[in-house]
């Protein structure tokens, strides 16, 4: 198993163009960037003494100032339905928590509505933050509280070992893992940044989305930056009331605040914001809490795409998954209103990978 060396950065939390100052700073030539980004990311090798292309010497210098993997792969987890959920383990010293990330099936809910798949596209779920300092009632997350913030390299290694494991990189990455990307911003946007760099990962922005609670002052900034970047808001109720008691966000952005936010949002021509709404049994199924929910979206609805995530349960969390019929209540309900509504299926549910469930517990719990 490859050692974690914490004092050294990760050459994986540069990007491109950062990579490029450090070589001039060396005094080596601009294209050294591009061929230690082909070894990073076209074909991603496991230690620097393979940068076959270098000097002997640069190779030495290098290995000096960095390391190469910035987390370390101690388990994976297959679930029925073949999500597989990865465990990370963040450094040698700290074993606080693990880091989770999940590769998946892509799902009509994941795809940009443009999309239309022949062949069976994996879509990955990583994750931003050790842990998640927004509190929401339903999350296993949240009991974590907020351990650490995950470095650049961190976050884009859960994309880059997928070439290692699976043979291909996902088609689709989501920020919706454990944490808030938007409370990660600069090592989000670094990633956001390598991932769609054309001599790094080179992504579409369409086929990346980024899930936030509502962080929308940080938002807009992200935007501004990545307007392609598909972006998701956990709506999750539609009344002021009950969106405060279950995610405390809310008193600092409300409902109101979203609704101006995705009125003035530049939209390329096809693209949609997404609102997540999980579906929590008694809690926000009630006709009472639709009915809030079809005012709120009205004025928005070709704006807007929902995504209905049923309850995913997790022990010490006390809410009901909600029954089957009320879930497709919904989502006529929302589409007799002219919005595209998609019923997540709970991929990855039977081994705790699925949306709500990354609590990270491997060193507490091994068998989850
Ligand atoms: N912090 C970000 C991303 C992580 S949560 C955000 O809030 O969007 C990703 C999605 O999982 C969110 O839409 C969240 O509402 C949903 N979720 C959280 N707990 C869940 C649970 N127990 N069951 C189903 N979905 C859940």
């Amino acid at each position: 198993m490859p050692e974690l060396a914490t004092e050294k950065s990760s050459l994986y939390d540069l990007t491109p163009p950062e990579l490029e100052s450090f070589f001039l700073s060396i005094g080596e030539p601009k294209y050294r960037s591009s061929q230690v980004l082909d070894f990073l990311y076209r074909v991603p090798v496991d230690s620097i003494e393979k940068f076959t292309t270098l000097p002997l010497s640069l190779r030495g210098k290098l290995a000096k100032v960095f390391t190469l993997a910035p987390i370390a792969l101690r388990a994976t987890l297959e679930a029925k339905d073949g999500a597989v959920k990865h465990v990370y383990e963040l450094t040698t010293k700290a074993p606080d928590a693990a880091l989770e990330s999940v590769w998946m099936p892509s799902e009509p809910a994941d795809l940009a509505s443009s999309d239309k798949p022949t062949q069976p596209r994996y879509s990955l779920c990583v994750s931003t933050q050790l842990g998640c300092a927004e509190g929401c009632k339903f999350c296993a997350t949240a009991s974590l509280g907020l351990r650490r913030q995950l470095t650049t390299g961190q976050i884009i290694y859960q994309i880059v070992h997928c070439r290692t494991l699976y043979g291909n990189y996902p088609d689709t990455v989501l920020f919706m893992g454990m944490g808030e990307p938007m409370q990660n911003f600069q090592a989000v946007c670094a990633a956001v940044e390598i991932l769609t760099h054309k001599d790094a990962l080179g992504f579409s922005p369409t086929r990346i989305v980024i899930s936030t609670a509502g962080e929308l002052d940080k938002l807009e900034e992200f935007h501004t930056r990545f307007p392609k970047v598909r972006i998701a808001i956990s709506l999750n109720a539609a009344t002021d009331e009950l969106r405060s008691t279950l995610m405390p966000i809310n008193k600092r952005f409300n409902l109101k605040a979203i609704a101006s936010f995705v009125r003035s949002m530049r939209l390329e021509k096809r693209q949609k914001i997404t609102f997540e709404y999980v579906v929590l049994g008694g809690v926000n199924d009630t006709p009472e809490q639709i009915r809030a929910l079809v005012n709120f979206l009205k004025p928005f609805s070709r704006r807007i795409k929902v995504n209905l995530i049923p309850f995913n349960p997790s022990v010490g969390i006390n809410f009901q998954t909600p029954s089957k019929e009320n879930v497709l209540k919904i989502q006529e309900t929302l589409r007799n209103i002219g919005v595209m509504t998609f019923i997540r299926r709970p991929r990855g549910a039977s081994a705790s990978a699925a949306c709500g469930q990354l609590a990270g517990k491997f060193w507490t719990s091994p068998n989850f």
